[in-house]
Order: C-alpha cells, then sequence, then structure tokens
C-alpha cells in the first residue's frame, strides 16, 4: 500500500481543482446546498460540462469520447469531485458509463464500441440493468428471460425487477436465457436492447421513503438486432461477472471521502441536538469514525493493487460488504441521536437513493431519516452481505464451498421446482 502521490499527481490535482473553481460558482458548498429543482438543473448542466471538457468518462479512450487518463488521474479526479460535492455524472451514469460502457470496452466489438459509446457520452442512449429477476436475484444463473432468435434479431420475453431509474432509460443490458438445455450458468447471453418499442412496459415500485427510484421491466416479444450481444453468445455469464466487479470495485478511492464527510456532519448533529457529551453516543461515534478511518485504509490497498495493473477481484467483496454495513451503524446513530424529532422528519429530504445524502445538505432530520432507510438498501444491492460472505469466505479465506445444489440443465432444474 502506497498512500503518498508523485509530484506529477498532485500537479494534476491542481489542475483540476483549478477546472472546478472555474466552473463552480464561487459560494459552492456542494451539491446538498440546493433544493430539488436546483439539483436536477445542475446535476444536467454539469453533465455538459463534463461532456465537454472529456471528464465524463475519464478512463476511455479519446476515440470513443472519453478522457484518456491514467488510473491515478481517474483516482484523483473522484478524490477533488466527492471533496467539492459535485457529480461525476448523471442519474444513470453509474449504469450507461461504469457498468455497461466499460464492459463493451473490454467485451464488446469494435462496431459496438463505436456506436454505442459516444451516444452514453453524448447522452443519447441512457442505460438501466436488466439482471434481477423475481426468481433471480443472489441466484442470478437462475434467471428465466428468455431471447430466441428470429432471422436477424432476438425476441426477447420474461421480466426484470428492481430496475434502479428505469424509468429513465431509453436502453436497457438485459441477461438472457438463449439455451435452456445447458447447466445455468451456460446459456446466458448479454444483450443490448431498445425500450422504445412495443413490449416494453415499466412499472414503478414504491419504496419506504415515497420515492419510485426503482422498477419492474417486463419484456413482451421486444427485439434487438443479434449484433447486439456482447460477448459470446451463451457466454454472456463471463461479461455479467465482468460488469458486477465494475459495480462493487470502483468505489474504493471515493468512498471514504464520502463517509468522512458524512460522519464530520454527524459529529456536527450531535453537537446540534445537544447530546455530544453522552458517554453512549460518543462511543457511538467514535465507533464510526474509527471505522471511516479503516475503510481509508482498505481502499488505499484496493486503489494501490489497481494502479499496479490490477482489477477488482473477490476482495472488492471486502470493501462493498464493510462499506455497506457501516452505512446502516451510522445512519441507526443518526436517529438516536435526533431522538424524538426522527419520528417526525422534516426539512430537506435526501435527492439521491443510494449512499450519502449530497454534501452540503443541510443537517435536518428529514435528510438523516431518508438516509437511514436508504441505507438498509446498500447491503442488499450489487449483491447482499450474505453473498459476500460467501464470496469472501471461499475466493479469499479457501473455506469449503456452499453445498451445491441439484445438478441438471436449466430447464430439468425447472421441472424439479
Ligand atoms: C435499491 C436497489 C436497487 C437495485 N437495482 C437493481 C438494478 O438496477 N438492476 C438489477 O438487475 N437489480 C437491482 N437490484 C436487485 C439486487 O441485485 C437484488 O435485490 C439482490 O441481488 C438480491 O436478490 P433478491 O432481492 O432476489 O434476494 P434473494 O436472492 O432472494 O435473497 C433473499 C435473502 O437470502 C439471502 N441469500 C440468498 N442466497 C444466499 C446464499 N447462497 N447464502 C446465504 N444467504 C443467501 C440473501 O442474502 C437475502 O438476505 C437492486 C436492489 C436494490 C435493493
Amino acid at each position: 500500500m502506497d498512500p503518498t502521490y508523485s509530484d506529477e499527481a498532485e500537479a494534476y490535482r491542481e489542475k483540476i481543482q483549478a477546472f472546478l473553481a472555474e466552473h463552480l460558482p464561487a459560494d459552492w458548498s456542494g451539491i446538498g446546498g440546493l433544493d430539488r429543482e436546483g439539483v436536477e438543473r445542475f446535476s444536467d448542466e454539469w453533465r455538459h460540462t463534463l461532456a465537454a471538457n472529456r471528464l465524463l468518462a475519464p478512463s476511455w479512450p479519446a476515440e470513443y469520447g472519453g478522457g484518456g487518463l491514467t488510473p491515478l488521474e481517474q483516482v484523483i479526479l473522484a478524490e477533488e469531485f466527492y471533496k467539492a460535492g459535485v457529480p461525476t455524472g448523471g442519474a444513470n451514469d453509474a449504469f450507461s458509463i461504469s457498468m455497461v460502457g466499460n464492459t463493451i470496452l473490454l467485451w464488446g466489438t469494435e462496431g459496438q464500441k463505436r456506436h454505442f459509446l459516444p451516444r452514453i457520452i453524448s447522452g443519447d442512449d441512457v442505460w438501466c440493468q436488466g439482471y434481477s429477476e423475481p426468481n433471480a436475484g443472489s441466484d442470478l444463473g437462475n434467471l428465466g428471460c428468455r431471447a430466441e432468435r428470429d432471422g436477424d434479431e432476438w425476441v426477447i420475453n420474461g421480466q426484470k425487477i428492481w430496475t434502479s431509474a428505469g424509468h429513465l432509460a431509453n436502453w436497457i443490458f438485459v441477461l438472457a436465457r438463449t439455451d435452456a438445455d445447458v447447466v445455468k450458468h451456460k446459456g446466458i447471453s448479454f444483450l443490448l436492447v431498445p425500450m422504445e418499442q412495443p413490449g416494453v412496459e415499466v412499472r414503478g415500485i414504491k419504496m419506504i421513503t415515497g420515492e419510485s427510484e426503482f422498477n419492474e421491466v417486463f419484456l413482451t416479444d421486444v427485439r434487438t438486432p443479434v449484433e447486439n450481444v456482447v460477448g459470446e453468445v451463451n457466454g454472456g455469464w463471463a461479461v455479467a461477472m465482468t460488469l458486477l466487479g465494475f459495480e462493487r470495485g470502483e468505489t474504493a478511492a471515493s468512498f471514504p471521502i464520502m463517509f468522512r464527510k458524512e460522519v464530520d456532519r454527524l459529529f456536527d448533529l450531535a453537537r446540534e441536538q445537544g447530546v455530544a457529551d453522552d458517554p453512549q453516543i460518543r462511543q457511538g461515534l467514535a465507533a464510526c469514525y474509527s471505522k471511516v478511518e479503516i475503510m481509508r485504509f482498505l481502499g488505499m490497498r484496493t486503489v494501490t493493487d489497481w494502479l499496479a495493473g490490477g482489477h477488482p477481484g473477490p476482495e472488492a467483496s471486502m470493501f462493498k460488504l464493510f462499506w455497506s454495513e457501516y452505512h446502516k451503524q451510522v445512519t441507526e446513530l443518526s436517529v438516536d441521536i435526533l431522538g424524538a424529532a426522527a419520528m417526525a422528519p422534516s426539512g430537506r429530504w435526501p435527492t439521491n437513493a443510494f449512499y450519502c445524502d449530497d454534501v452540503g445538505a443541510p443537517n435536518d432530520s428529514a435528510s438523516w431519516v431518508g438516509t437511514f432507510m436508504l441505507a438498509r438498501a446498500g447491503t442488499i444491492y450489487a449483491g447482499t452481505s450474505q453473498v459476500q460472505r460467501n464470496i469472501l469466505g471461499e475466493m479469499v479465506l479457501g473455506l469449503p464451498k456452499e453445498p451445491a445444489g441439484p445438478k441438471g440443465t436449466w430447464r430439468e432444474l425447472q421441472k424439479q421446482a
């Protein structure tokens, strides 16, 4: 692990700080300082600014509209953006850029790269993730959404669920079963599917916060050209796992900064609520502070490995498990600090459905209660805590594998179920 940066890296940091100073208002305190409409307006404008300056997909090669930054420059960029409290992209860019874009870069044909990547940058194509189904979440390999070939097209039938920001997307990457007569992981393909066509129905799911951030997506005789398969037909499992690596691993540099800002805010809340001298609250705050420091060191280790050319492997599960369980703990503490005020939250609710409330958000009870509710989802999406523990046990610690389920092709197993 190397926690220091070279002079060259620090020079790049100054460049990014100058970029931020040039493009943000003088009184900027983070996107949390804006109201809901202000957040939406700023996010759209900021995405344009990032795209125009090639900072939206900083790791992609310039020929596809990316920034061509080195891994170290990407780390510094993420650090400075999180410190300044500005988004690194738009609402769906976690799916469009970090997930499907990066996956197309690794697995896609040259034609797919040239077609899809610039359209992601321009915002013409906005993506969502069609993995989970009512009977396939942790056991993703059990998925039953089917794709059959009809001439030059795939015809897709099935249902996806928990599709985050699916109502904002016009493309969905779908894991579909293209061969039912092989073992379950072998008959899956990774398809790129346009959503603006008959047969695609997106139904919002109401969350505990009252928002409808995720959806059910029903696909009935939905079509996509045969060339919109990424990787081999029936070889989609390997592609799908690459994408999950991006989903779980890219947070090591930025999350410790984000969680540190959040715990600092919680210290302020304890003072404001007059409980900073309460021994139990103090103990809780010290525990959370210590965990954020541990997260910082874990993050440095992952980043150091990444800078040396490594890819996020199973150890990324350690980071995911750590931050998501921590986030439940710290937000439970926030509700304890608020006491009765948490029963009738008031003020500004969080404007994003993932992770912490925005940098600069007022220390309102609604901000903390909303984040407390959303934090529970963090131990479910991108693989549950139990699944992360299984991965760590089997692939990092070398413990015996879980007992294998019944054997057979996917079709045979469906008959037994
Ligand atoms: C906020 C949010 C956003 C999401 N966004 C998306 C999205 O955009 N696209 C998408 O495709 N999916 C999305 N998901 C779905 C998410 O990936 C799944 O919810 C997750 O993989 C768990 O699957 P499941 O809900 O079917 O639960 P299940 O897999 O049915 O699990 C139920 C319980 O059993 C436990 N369990 C299951 N298997 C094992 C095992 N082998 N060992 C020990 N315990 C086990 C689980 O840990 C869990 O506690 C999202 C989920 C949430 C909460």
